[in-house]
Parts: structure tokens; sequence; C-alpha cells
């Protein structure tokens, strides 16, 4: 639905009750569940959808509640004038900031259910990119439902210019790949900045996002302002007798060798090698190979900076910033990510506050300063760390991006980034 123009005369005529009840009947039909009957259940003004469906068009416009106490967190809007709806029907929500993974115990889960009936429409929303439950609440009661919601141990936040939900790719909790532990890291996200979560101070939403490996499933790197990705240095480990195994049980050693995109494995006289030179840590024999091949035993963590879909210059990838970090124990990752987070709390973040321009995100900053400018005068850092010591060979961002560009599109890439090598000296 899109939205409605500001010209009264271009408003649609209200539909009657009937024209609202056959919409939504329409959406009813049919031999798989429907969001309608589930709507019915509850508080939800299901007639004011209606009307939207069958005039198509939003039926809401945006409105402001007053919750002293909560500065960010909720949503609220009014029935559009348009629908002559009177007295106007107000729908109020909440983000609530979940545990990470998306795991919540039936415990938790239950007492929100008490909450959402008692407090509101008996109604919640679970937005998977974000992970955020959204909670619909009555106006007049906003602020003892996020009472209700902080005492049962979560909190209500990230909606406007705040850090917003923090998401972590399941990591060690279900896939064998993660590098390290990516739930920690988010998890660390709440414990140093929930400040940022809770109060609009910054000129537009900061993200963060954890992905346990350089396949990188969240696409962390397109939409994350700060992205953290576990990697490997040098060559993947290889399992010998596993290896044999699976060339024994049919594996495709030739598609194996040709798949690699910077001709880093050999297989000759029966041996599999890999320069680990030349890896880029695409993750691609990994995920043909897993567990005879499997990310290298030297593993750290990548951190990019400045990826976005929306923001004041449009959607852009993130860039390497730290290329590696060593972690001790990739199960334990405290201290190494605590030092990211001190470089972005202490330089990154409040320069952003101080030049950024409305609605323009870190990504945006760096392209108006210029990744040079950035690096050294946002980060603090040496730009030659930034990119490989081997001459001529950048960083690849992270796997997956590179890989899906067509050829023309790879070669304008690493043209850019060498030039900018160039210019480093
Ligand atoms: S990003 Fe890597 S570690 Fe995380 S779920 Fe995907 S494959 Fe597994
Ligand atoms: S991870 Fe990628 S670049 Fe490295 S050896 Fe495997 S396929 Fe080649």
């Amino acid at each position: 639905m899109t939205e409605l123009p500001i010209d009264e005369s271009l408003w649609p005529s209200p539909p009657s009750d009937e024209e609202a009840e056959a919409a939504l009947k329409a959406l009813e039909e049919g031999p798989w569940p429907s969001h309608v009957s589930e709507l019915r259940r509850t508080k939800y003004p299901i007639r004011l959808y209606g009307m939207g469906l069958a005039a198509r068009a939003t039926p809401w416009a945006s409105s402001v509640a007053n919750a002293p106490g909560i500065f960010a967190g909720v949503l609220s809007r009014v029935s559009h004038p348009w629908t002559r709806v009177n007295p106007p029907v107000f729908e109020d929500h909440e983000r609530i900031i979940i545990p990470s993974a998306q795991v919540i115990s039936t415990l938790i889960l239950r007492e929100l259910i008490r909450v959402s009936r008692q407090h509101g429409w008996g109604l919640f929303q679970f937005i998977g990119g974000t992970g955020d439950i959204v909670m619909n609440v009555d106006r007049d009661r906003i602020v003892e439902a996020a009472k209700e919601v902080r005492r049962v141990g979560l909190e209500v936040g990230g909606s406007g210019d705040v850090m917003r939900n923090s998401v972590a790719c399941p990591g060690p909790l279900l896939c064998e790949y993660a590098i390290y532990d990516t739930l920690r890291g988010r998890d660390m996200t709440y414990e140093c900045f929930v400040d940022w979560a809770s109060y609009p101070q910054f000129p537009y939403k900061i993200k963060f996002k954890f992905s346990g490996c350089p396949l990188d499933c969240l696409k962390a790197q397109a939409r994350a302002d700060y992205v953290f990705v576990g990697t490997w240095r040098g060559a993947p480990s290889i399992d010998e007798e596993r290896f044999g195994k699976w060339v024994e049980e049919g594996g495709d050693v030739e598609g194996l060798v040709r798949a690699c995109p910077t001709g880093a494995i050999e297989w000759r006289g029966g041996e599999l090698r890999i320069d680990g030179d030349k890896c880029v840590q695409c993750m691609e024999c990994v995920k043909r190979a897993y567990p005879a091949i499997s990310p290298g035993r030297e593993r750290g963590i990548r951190v990019l900076v400045g990826g976005t879909i929306k923001s004041r210059n449009g959607p852009k990838l993130a860039k390497v910033l730290i290329p590696f970090i060593p972690i001790k124990d990739p199960m334990h990752p405290d201290d190494e990510i605590m030092k990211v987070f001190e470089l972005l709390k202490d330089r990154v973040v409040p320069k952003w506050d101080e030049v950024g321009w409305r609605r323009e995100r870190i990504g945006d900053v760096a392209i108006r300063l210029g990744w040079r400018r950035f690096v050294t005068e946002v980060a603090g850092l040496d730009p030659r760390e930034v990119v490989r010591e081997k001459p001529g060979e950048p960083y690849y961002m992270n796997g997956i991006p590179f890989f899906i560009m067509g050829e023309d599109e790879k070669k304008a890439y690493l043209e850019e980034l060498r030039g900018s090598m160039k210019e480093w000296g």
C-alpha cells in the first residue's frame, strides 16, 4: 500500500462495512492458514484493516504517543483521516529486544503473552531479519507494559535514531562452520551499549551484526554499520584421512580445484595442496568438502564498517576496517571484541555523531570524507594495516558478495581497490 497524497481530494472514499468484510473474507479462503483469521482472535481493529484492503490504501497515519521514561522502542499510528473512523483508532507497539539467536524459553514467552493480553491486543509480530518482537499495547498502558517486559528480564528499545537490535547468526549453537561465538559477541553489544539502544542520540540508526564465518548468512556486509565476521589466516585445514574418504566416495576433486577463485588449490599425484598465500578465505572448498576441509587453524575476526540498505546515500557494502584480529579462544572472544568496541566507543561513533549529517550512517560519512581520511582521522588506524602486506593483492571484502558479482563487476571492483592501495603508497 502506497503513501497517500497530502491533497485530500485524492484520498479514497471509505468502503462500506460489507466491502471491508468481503476483502477480509477473500484472505481467509483456501486451504492455507490465514493471518486474517488469526487477527480476528485478537483485539486488532480488523474492520480498519478490511477498509484498507478494499480501498487499496493504507488505513494508518503516523502518530506520537507520550510514554514518560521510554525514549526509544515505542512506535505509534492512528487511523488515517480518509477512513473517517470516529473516534480515531490508535495503534501503539513496543519493540522488545530479545536474547541472542532469537532463542526464548517458553517461560518467558508465556509471560510476554500474559503482558500482551493484559496491556494490549494479545498480538505479537516476530520480525525475522532483526529478531525483534513487536508487541501491540494500549496507548494508556505503554509504560506499564514496558515495566512488565523489564520485569521479565528483557528490554524495550531499538527504534528511532538508536542502536537497533544487534543480530548474530546461530554460530556455534547450530552451525559447524562457526569460527567464533557470535552469540557472545551480540550479547556484548547490550552489555556495553545498552544506552545507545535506549536513548535516541545519533544522526541515524546503528546496526551491529555478527557472522560466524565468511559465508555471512546474515548478509551482514550489506546490512550493518559494524560487522564482525569469523575468518582465518592462511590455508584451510585439510584432514587427510577424511579427504581420502571423500575422494573414494566420489567427491569431485577437479570441481573443487576449479571452484577456488584464486587458484590456491592443487591436486597432484593424489595429493591435495592449498597455498595459504593465495587463499582469500571464501569458504568455497570448505562448503564442498566439509569436514575433510575446514576453516584454518589460525582463527580470528574481521571487522567491516559502513554497510547499509537505507541511508542518506543509498545501499552500500561495508568495507574492511580491521582485516584480522587473532582470537585466543574463539568460543570466548570477549577481550578481542572489547578492543574493537573501545575503538568504536571512543573514536568512531563520537566522530560520526559530531560530523554526521541528518540520516547519514557511518558508511555515508566514510564516502563523504573518503576512505583514506576515514581510516586515519575517524578510526585512527594506519591505512597500510587495512590492506594485505602482499603487494598488489587487496583483501577481499568478504567471500560471497565478491563471488556473486559478474566478471566485469569483479574487474572494476579489483581495479578500484588496487587504485586506492596505490594512493596509499
Ligand atoms: S555465517 Fe557461517 S557460521 Fe554463521 S550460520 Fe552461516 S555458515 Fe554458519
Ligand atoms: S577458502 Fe576459497 S580461496 Fe581459500 S582455498 Fe578454499 S576455495 Fe580457495
